[in-house]
C-alpha cells in the first residue's frame, strides 16, 4: 500500500471496554493497514476521564460531548462539567470536536432533555470554535431545524449517516458533512448506497463507529476500524472512482473538518 492511501477512523470508541484485553493490538494492526489514527468521540461525565487517558496515550484527536443515551434530568450538571473541561482542554491540539452529541427517537423517554442538552453543546461548540460530532437517529427534521437556527462557525458532521439523498442535501446545503460508516456494506441499504452515488466525494468522511454499527455480515460481533478500508473500497466502487483518489479525498475532508 502506498503512503497516499492513509485513513482514518472518523469516529472510534476505542476507549470503551470492549477495546480494554486488546487495545495495544488493535493500534497496531490499525497502523499496519495505514489506518494512521482515529477519532475517539466522547459521550458522558462516567467515560470522559479514561477517554482522555486512552486518547493521550494511543496520540489519537477526540471530541468532548453528551451522547443522546447518556441525557437524563441531571443533563444541566453534565453540561456544566462538559463547559469547564472544554474551557480546561481547548489548547490542547488533540481537542478537536464538541461531540458526540445529538438526538434519538428510538431511546426517546429523555427526548426533551435531549433537546435541551443539545442546544447546550450546540451553544459550546460556537462559544470554543470546534465543530461538532452529531448524532441523528429517525431525528433528522427536528435536528436540520436546530442546525437551521445556530449557524455554527465550524459546522461538522452528522456522523453514521442514514437517510434520503434530499436529506442529505439539506445538511450538506447548511454546510455539514456526512460521516458514512459500517451500514453503507449492508447490501439492503440502498438509500445510502444512492446517497454516496450521488453526492460529490467533498461531502462525506469514513468512520466505524467502533465497537458497535458491525455490517449484517458480521452481526453480533466486535467492529474495528479496520473494518474502514472496505467501507473506502464500497464507496470508490458507488463514487466510481480508485481507491486511491477516494482515500485521498476523505483523508483532506476529515484533516480540513477537524484541522488535524
Ligand atoms: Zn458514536
Amino acid at each position: 500500500m502506498t503512503a497516499s492511501l492513509r485513513l482514518i477512523d472518523s469516529h472510534a470508541h476505542l476507549d470503551f471496554p470492549e477495546f480494554d484485553s486488546d487495545r495495544d493490538a488493535v493500534f497496531a494492526a490499525m497502523s499496519k493497514a495505514n489506518i494512521s489514527s482515529c477519532i475517539i468521540p466522547g459521550v458522558s461525565p462516567a467515560h470522559w476521564d479514561r477517554q482522555l487517558q486512552v486518547a493521550h496515550q494511543y496520540a489519537c484527536s477526540y471530541g468532548l460531548g453528551l451522547h443522546p443515551w447518556y441525557v437524563d434530568a441531571n443533563w444541566q450538571s453534565a453540561i456544566d462539567d462538559l463547559s469547564e473541561r472544554l474551557d480546561r482542554h481547548r489548547s490542547d491540539k488533540k481537542l478537536v470536536a464538541v461531540g458526540e452529541c445529538g438526538l434519538d427517537k428510538i431511546r426517546d423517554n429523555n427526548w426533551q432533555w435531549q433537546l435541551q442538552a443539545l442546544e447546550a453543546q450546540l451553544l459550546l461548540a460556537s462559544k470554543h470554535q470546534l465543530p461538532v460530532i452529531l448524532h441523528s437517529v429517525k431525528s433528522h427534521e427536528p435536528l436540520i431545524s436546530l442546525l437551521s437556527s445556530h449557524s455554527l462557525p465550524r459546522r461538522g458532521v452528522i456522523h453514521g449517516f442514514y437517510g434520503s439523498v434530499e436529506v442529505a442535501k439539506r445538511y450538506i446545503e447548511l454546510g455539514y458533512l456526512l460521516g458514512i460508516g459500517g451500514l453503507l456494506l449492508n447490501e439492503d441499504a440502498k438509500k445510502l448506497h444512492k446517497v454516496v452515488e450521488t453526492l460529490p466525494i467533498e461531502s462525506f468522511i469514513c468512520e466505524t463507529d467502533s465497537p458497535s454499527m458491525a455490517p449484517k455480515s458480521a452481526r453480533g460481533s466486535r467492529n474495528s476500524p479496520l473494518l474502514i478500508g472496505q467501507i473506502v473500497t464500497k464507496m470508490a466502487h458507488l463514487q466510481k472512482k480508485s481507491n486511491v483518489l477516494i482515500s485521498e479525498r476523505l483523508l483532506s475532508n476529515v484533516s480540513q473538518l477537524f484541522e488535524l
